[in-house]
């Protein structure tokens, strides 16, 4: 136990008191990463930057922890637990990092400039400025498509960002107090406890999961004139939800949701979403008017406009919707010098768009960069020697520098760059009612539990994914709240 509280005490002060960096150096490289999701935030937790000066460029000046969002949604997780400030992880890199929080408006990849821009509430004005880069590490992600559907953006919740949330938090309880002032119809009622959730994605199945949870442990007790009368509708435009995961965990998930009184229609597309109900294209083709209090969306991802633009500089090779096509060595295809690495959620690869892949991405570039930094030390070596023979008119001392510069040529040819390779860990989602499902392919199988262990499991599953102790304390400190007094129902 001493031990142990010695070493938590020798960890948190080494995070709260990190030591001096080395100053930027204007004959290093320099290195703007865009983001700071996962793949940024990967990237710069791994990356060595002794050689390289690096800057940091998002509108967020911390990464958000996005798989527990839907818990900040119903008030299990506090916000603050599931957010890092990126300056706590640029601080401790061995050379400063400057992290700048600002919204990168444009790339120029054959200046190599970025242009971004600050929208200050203290100033009250935008300001603009340009830098230059020799690699631009460009992981911006993507965000919320609504396929132009009426109504989505200006009515829906989306769970995205921390505002999302905070959104349809506000939004929900919003819904429950209307619900509970006296004199309304029964159909209002009943309209206003209506939750649509359009999506039958993880985060859709996730929110719907949490929703039911915060039913079940709270509301019945606190709204308990209420909370019967709550209903969830899943809607899902493909023949079944989780497309990605195995027939046996889509039915697991689909039992669990009829057992919990969440209504899954599937074959079912949202063609409108109005001020008090969302209308429904039936699996027949019919249209429905179906009332309802909120609507979260989670209809998947697409490219941001800044990609989109950057894209269209290279037309003839960058044509797939889905985002930047990369090589192996997640270079973007059609940049010359091949100074823009693409990674996480903005590019289009064989893998899916997950938290997953972009953070095994940023682990590799930092190894990258590494191998990067030692190639450009031998050739400035190699340089050097070159010069040097040049000068050199003794034969002997030739023949000693011919051999030194075979030497060196010999490293550098054995500093082969491997392609990136994905490794697929599986795949873990909450449904709600203590349970989750995963698909974990180094157990060679499908895992669809409830009960003590699932919640062990996967709660031990996303702590250990947090990138910091810090974080990790939080979000099990609020777990631990909830579980002894339940979720804060105030607004
Ligand atoms: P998604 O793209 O996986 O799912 C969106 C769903 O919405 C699709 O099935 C689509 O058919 C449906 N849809 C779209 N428009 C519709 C409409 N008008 N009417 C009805 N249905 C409609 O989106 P997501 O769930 O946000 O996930 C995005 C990515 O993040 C995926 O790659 C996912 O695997 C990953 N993710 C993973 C986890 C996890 O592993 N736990 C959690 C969240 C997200």
């Amino acid at each position: 136990l001493l031990s142990g509280t010695a070493a938590f005490i020798y960890v948190t002060q080494r995070e709260r008191n990190p030591g001096p960096q080395l100053p930027h150096d204007p004959s290093k490289k320099t290195i703007v990463i865009l983001g700071s999701g996962w793949g940024a935030t990967s990237l710069l937790k791994t990356l060595d930057t002794t050689e390289y000066n690096v800057v940091v460029i998002s509108p967020k000046n911390y990464f958000l922890f996005t798989p527990l969002l839907p818990s900040v949604a119903l008030g299990t997780l506090s916000p603050r637990s599931i957010l890092q400030p990126t300056r706590y992880l640029a601080r401790h890199k061995s050379r400063e990092v400057r992290v700048i929080e600002a919204e990168a408006k444009s790339v120029d990849p054959i200046n190599k400039t970025v242009t971004f821009e600050d929208d200050s509430e203290i100033k009250g004005q935008t300001a603009h400025t340009t830098i230059p880069y020799d690699y631009l590490v460009y992981a911006v992600g993507a965000e919320v498509q609504t396929f132009g559907i009426p109504g989505v953006q200006e009515k829906a919740c989306f769970m995205k960002e921390m505002a999302d949330a905070e959104k349809m938090q506000r939004r929900f309880k919003d819904c429950i107090e209307t619900a509970g002032f006296p004199g309304q119809s029964d159909s209002e009622i009943d309209r206003l406890l209506h939750v649509v959730v359009v999506g039958g994605g993880p985060t859709g199945i996730e929110v719907s999961g949490e929703i039911h949870d915060f039913l079940e442990d709270d509301l019945k007790s606190w709204y308990p004139e209420l909370a019967g009368r709550v209903r969830i509708s899943l809607v899902e435009a493909l023949p079944s939800v989780l497309p990605m995961f195995s027939k046996q965990l889509i039915d697991y998930t689909e039992s669990t949701f009829k057992a919990s009184k969440i209504q899954v229609l599937t074959k079912t597309m949202v063609k409108e979403i109005k001020d008090d109900a969302v209308v429904l294209q039936m699996p027949d083709k019919s249209i429905q008017e179906v009332p309802c209090g909120m609507v979260v969306w989670a209809g998947g991802n697409k490219g941001r406009k800044i990609t989109q633009d950057l894209m269209a500089q290279f037309p003839s090779v960058q044509t797939n919707r889905r985002g930047i096509t990369v090589d192996d060595h997640l270079r973007m295809v059609g940049v010359p010098s091949s100074s823009i690495f693409a990674i996480g959620d903005c590019t289009s690869t064989s893998y899916a768009p997950t938290a997953q892949v972009a953070s095994q991405q940023g682990a590799y570039l930092a190894r990258v960069f590494t191998q990067i930094a030692k190639r450009d030390k031998l050739e400035g070596k190699l340089k050097e020697l070159e010069d040097k023979k040049a000068m050199t008119l003794k034969e002997e001392e030739k023949t000693a520098l011919v051999g030194e510069e075979e030497g060196v040529k010999g490293q550098i040819a054995k500093l082969k760059l491997r392609p990136f390779h994905y490794s697929h860990q599986g795949s873990l989602a909450y449904i709600g009612s203590d349970k989750a499902i995963a698909d974990l392919p180094f157990l060679n199988g499908n895992i669809a539990t409830g009960g003590v262990t699932t919640y062990l499991f996967w709660r031990s599953a996303y702590l250990s994914t947090l990138f910091s102790l810090r974080n990790r304390v939080l979000v099990a400190n609020d777990w631990l709240i909830t579980k002894i007094f339940g979720r804060d129902l105030s607004r």
